[in-house]
């Protein structure tokens, strides 16, 4: 007989008394979802797009909606009611500050559009921002453009960082014509005179913003973006220098804004501290100077609670929105007020903060493999060798209270050795292929029994080599994506994103397995999880049951990933759509954005799609004319070919 030993033993009894609520706790879905992210009790995961406001939206629904009108998997979803929610957040968190410290000042954010250039998502948010005057920072003359073209409220900021030429610095300055207010921040020493010698030509002077290279530490990943040696900004003797230069120019009434930026996802509210307290000083020396100034621009870097453990760790941040709110307000407000001087109006160009919680990525599985553990039937007359490891699995059939630390140990090491034999008796010839694959199995059946004993052990008397029968044990899901292209960050940084099915939950997940993406690439995988605080390599996981999907989410990748993004394997954009949230738990699709065909990723790289084609249907008509091929058989090629070039580049169910 043959049994299969995937299950653990005690599955029937514990089945049943699994509940959503366990899902919610299992994937540290409080810590990291709220508000936008809960389980309804169907087992599904749900949307609340306006947070705690009301309106949900079941998302398993929504992907079967959303199937229905011909949108395959992989799908990004964005929710544009969390893009309010967070921008919404973000200014009564200021708000909030500055009621409380009697703050005489106002504060003003821009949004970075390198975090997520995507026009529908920088449209929705100068539409949702607009109450509150809500700017863009440009970083590069194509982000310039975006910006320019899209922000037409005379009253929001627009940022101009980055690296610029003589073009940029003048497309600014004639921005300003155009009723917007572009403030252009001297980021190196050289851009002094370009922006000098432009407002000369042009007889009108930009907005100028200075941004400083701080001394106070950086920290994590972006630590090394401040400091003497960072990248951006001017060091104080240049700073000085500048304020000399556009003195002489006549240009130091333009100059408003301090900006500096100590870096994306800032884990630890003390490094902000440090430096909110250096600019603040700076702000002032520069107004003693004789500069007007105005505005005080504290750059980006909120973050993301990723893993939700609140900590000062790479995935989490130890502040809460308030906090670095309450920081930036106080902190700012006690370098003016001794001095008599005014407040300058607050900036900041959160991106993270802002995007990430708005898109979803959803994926399917597409199947997955795991151990061969089912226990193969006696043969007659079997080898010595497999009879020891039935003896070692038989010894295994005992009663949970009776599997000792050491007994275990002990089934684990003779398996070990058993399976060890098996193959040198393989090698010498004295073992068929059949044999040694029954060995095989066994010594997998064997690991299987072994790790459901040791699971009841608990941690601490689970001896480390037993713990490791997990990773032995695991299951690859093989996913219908490219983490190169939606979620690159894990690849190139490892970043942690929350992973976790969006169905089921009302079910035990009876694995633990990784993912493993369509990329022919052995770093193609979803291997770190969260785990309250920390990172787990393997994930709670369901059976794939035949005939039925298994929905994967990837959450909080609104920021980055998209544009980072590349066409490994040429994997191409995925579909994305924009959910809105309508009356009575309906929502309403608002833009449908079709992902890359393989026509486009082939153009990408410079194929002819239509040469490809032209060439294919002229092999095939050399293979009809030799006989090697049928007319119908041709034709049912180039049929495959050209729907290819058409679909998306992703696996179709
Ligand atoms: C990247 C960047 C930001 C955005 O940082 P987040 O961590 O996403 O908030 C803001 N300002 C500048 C200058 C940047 O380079």
């Amino acid at each position: 007989m043959v049994r299969s030993t995937q299950q653990p033993v005690q599955s029937d009894v514990t089945t049943s008394a699994w509940t959503v609520a366990d899902s919610v706790r299992l994937y540290d879905l409080e810590s990291w979802g709220e508000p936008y992210f809960g389980v309804n009790a169907r087992g599904h995961v749900l949307v609340q797009p306006r947070g705690d406001r009301g309106g949900s939206i079941d998302l398993v629904e929504l992907v079967r909606g959303l199937q229905g009108r011909n949108l395959s998997l992989p799908m990004l979803i964005r929710f544009d009611d969390i893009l309010e929610d967070r921008l919404e957040r973000l200014h009564s968190a200021f708000e909030r500050a500055i009621a409380q410290y009697d703050y005489p000042g106002r504060y003003q954010g821009v949004f970075p559009v390198k975090c997520n250039q995507q026009r529908h998502l920088v449209e929705q948010l100068i539409e949702s921002g607009r109450r509150w005057h809500f700017g863009l920072e440009a970083g590069s003359k194509a982000e310039l453009l975006i910006a320019l073209s899209l922000l037409d409220d005379p009253e929001a900021l627009l940022i101009c960082n980055g690296y610029k030429d003589r073009r940029y610095v003048e497309t600014a300055i004639l921005a300003r014509q155009l009723g917007r207010q572009p403030v252009v921040v001297i980021e190196q020493a050289d851009e002094v005179e370009r922006i000098i010698e432009a407002s000369r030509d042009l007889g009108k002077a930009p907005l100028i913003g200075l941004r400083a290279k701080l001394a106070s530490r950086g920290s994590g990943r972006w630590g090394s973006s401040v400091g003497d040696r960072a990248k951006f900004g001017l060091s104080v003797p240049d700073l000085v220098r500048t304020v000399t230069c556009l003195a002489e120019a006549g240009l130091l009434d333009a100059l408003r804004l301090l900006h500096f930026h100590i870096g994306s996802q800032i884990a630890d509210i003390a490094v902000l501290k440090d430096a909110l307290q250096e600019a603040g000083q700076i702000y002032v020396e520069l107004m003693r100077l004789g500069a007007p100034m105005g505005y005080l621009d504290v750059g980006g870097g909120l973050g993301v609670d990723y893993d939700g453990s609140r900590t000062a760790t790479a995935a989490s941040t130890n502040y809460s929105l308030q906090n670095y709110a309450n920081d930036v307000v106080a902190t700012v407000r006690d370098c003016c007020t001794p001095h008599g001087l005014p407040v300058p109006t607050l900036v900041s160009e959160s991106g993270r903060a802002i995007a990430s919680h708005c898109s979803l990525l959803v994926f399917d599985v597409l199947g997955c493999t795991s151990v061969p553990a089912a226990v193969p039937e006696v043969a007659p007359q079997e080898a010595v060798i497999l009879r020891n490891l039935r003896e070692t699995l038989a010894g295994l059939e005992l009663d949970p209270a009776e599997a000792s630390p050491a007994h275990l140990q002990e089934a684990w090491n003779d398996a070990i050795k058993f399976r060890d034999d098996a193959l040198s008796a393989f090698r010498l010839g004295y073992l068929s292929l059949t044999e040694r694959a029954c060995a095989e199995q066994l010594t997998w059946a064997c690991a299987q029994r072994i790790r459901e004993h040791s699971a009841s052990l608990g941690d601490e008397s689970r001896p480390e080599e037993l713990r490791q029968l997990d990773q032995v044990l695991a299951s690859t899901y093989y996913g219908n994506l490219s983490i190169f292209r939606s979620a690159p960050d894990t690849w190139a940084i490892d970043q942690l994103f929350p992973v976790m099915p969006i169905h089921r939950l009302d079910e035990r997940p009876t694995r633990l397995g990784q993912f493993a993406d369509l990329t022919c690439d052995s770093d193609g995988k979803l291997a770190r999880f969260v785990n309250k605080g920390g990172a787990k390599d393997l994930l709670e996981l369901h059976d794939m049951r035949p005939g039925e999907p298994y929905w994967i989410g990837l959450f909080l990748g609104g920021a980055y990933q998209e544009v980072m993004g590349n066409l490994h394997n040429l994997f191409g954009c995925t579909n994305s759509v924009h959910i809105r949230l309508a009356t009575g738990g309906a929502y309403q699709v608002d833009h449908v954005v079709k992902g890359d065909s393989t026509s486009d990723v082939l153009e990408a790289v410079e194929h002819d799609p239509e040469a490809l084609l032209e060439r294919l249907r002229l092999a095939g008509e050399t293979a009809i004319a030799s006989g090697q091929l049928q007319i119908s058989e041709a034709r049912r090629l180039i049929d495959h070919v050209e729907s290819s070039l058409r679909q998306t580049t992703y696996l179709q169910s």
